[in-house]
């Protein structure tokens, strides 16, 4: 999703009028200097309804920056503040929901203690590595979930989240 934003907002950029876009130049430039990416997030806060504020534009660096990832609010938390970002654990747990109700990130509850915020949100399972506390990706095709329940009247089943426990043998 996130990639699919920023294609359309370079289309958009593509098709400004080049006086407009010679204009604006200098501005982008000043912005690039503080963060390469910070001028594309904001793009994507704005396209998915939230304000770029400079805690979410923040976060939003620290969570995408790595490519594709599962992380907890605890261990972005952790992130923020090594890398010198004044941000409240509360803060962080608000600002991955909205996130999250925005299509930006996708959750997988592991249990009642572990949730995992996921930057992949198409349909795929996982598995949790208890000795590690860490969940990875598995394809939805080498998952087929056989006799699934009847929804319950007057509703559809809308996604089906497996979690696959393993540990290490040893
Ligand atoms: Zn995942």
């Amino acid at each position: 999703m996130l990639f699919g934003l920023v294609k359309m907002l370079i289309i958009r950029k593509l098709k400004q009028p080049i006086d407009q876009v010679e204009m604006t130049a200098p501005l982008r430039a000043k912005n690039a200097n503080a963060t390469s990416k910070g001028p594309c997030l904001t793009a994507v806060l704005r396209m998915a309804g939230l304000r770029p504020t400079r805690q979410r534009l923040a976060l939003a660096d620290l969570i995408y920056g790595g490519g594709h990832r599962h992380i907890s609010a605890e261990a972005l938390h952790a992130e923020a503040e090594t890398a010198g970002v004044s941000v409240s654990l509360a803060t962080v747990y608000n600002s991955l929901r909205q996130f999250k109700e925005a299509g930006l990130l996708r959750e997988v509850t592991v249990d009642a203690a572990r949730t995992y915020f996921d930057t992949n949100t198409s349909d795929h399972h996982h598995f949790f590595i208890e000795d590690e506390d860490r969940v990875v990706d598995i394809p939805t095709n080498d998952i087929e979930i056989l006799g699934l329940p009847e929804a319950p009247k007057g509703m559809k089943i809308t996604h089906v989240d497996v979690v696959v426990r393993v540990k290490s043998e040893s």
